[in-house]
């Protein structure tokens, strides 16, 4: 399984969390951390490795003003 990168607001590792609707199982990546300021989640995925591929995305960090 891929690797998956620290949560980018609290730095902890994130779950790897599945559950079944309709028969169908999905995906995501969350941080579970109590103290994140910040809810982190990926939308599902039907696939578990697009979700993982999904948390490790990263867009270029700057400050927008
Ligand atoms: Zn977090």
């Amino acid at each position: 399984m891929q690797n998956m990168l620290t949560c980018p607001f609290c730095g902890k590792q994130p779950e790897l969390d599945s559950y079944e609707r309709q028969h169908v199982e999905y995906w995501t990546v969350v941080c579970l951390n109590d103290d994140c300021l910040v809810d982190v989640e990926t939308i599902d995925f039907d696939v578990k490795e697009d979700a993982i591929a999904a948390w490790n995305k990263r867009g270029s960090l700057r400050l927008v003003k």
